[in-house]
């Protein structure tokens, strides 16, 4: 992808923090962390996020994402981490070439993750949990 930011940070066009890398899978700091280690982790391929990658991509992102989140942990002596993917606009995804925030957190680090609750009425829990059983792919 000629246009993508994150594919021109792992040919090495854009500078970057790198913290890890393998043959498939490339880490680096986010350039705007949500606290200090604040890790972005990104498949060497191009994808547009989890919709789009095939198993061996999400196999191979994910094994990645335990042990860096293994360092981040240890190597800013953090409390607790938050794995994250944002997936389309939505959801908070500005970057699309699919990426895992490891987001190291400390007790009162004052970050607030999801804070609404939007209760379900009468039956709808069952049929939305089919809706989704459905359309699992
Ligand atoms: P998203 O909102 O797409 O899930 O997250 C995008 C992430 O990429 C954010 O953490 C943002 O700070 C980071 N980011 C955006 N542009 C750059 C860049 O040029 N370099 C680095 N290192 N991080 C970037
Ligand atoms: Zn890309």
């Amino acid at each position: 992808m000629d246009d993508c930011i994150f594919c021109k940070i792992i040919k090495g066009d854009i500078p970057c923090t790198k913290v890890w890398e393998d043959s498939e899978t490339f880490a680096f700091l986010s350039t705007n962390p949500n606290n200090h280690g604040h890790t972005l982790v990104v498949p060497k391929k191009h994808f547009r996020n989890i919709f789009d990658m095939d198993e061996h991509s999400v196999t191979s992102l994910a094994l990645a994402t335990q042990k860096i989140a293994r360092g981040v942990y240890k190597g800013v002596k953090a409390e607790g981490v938050n794995i994250i993917m944002n997936n389309e606009a939505p959801a908070g995804q500005a970057v699309f070439h699919a990426h895992i925030h490891i987001i190291p957190r400390f007790t009162n680090d004052g970050l607030h993750s999801w804070n609404k609750s939007t209760p379900y009425q009468e039956d709808e829990k069952e049929q939305i949990a089919e809706q989704i059983f459905n359309n699992v792919a």
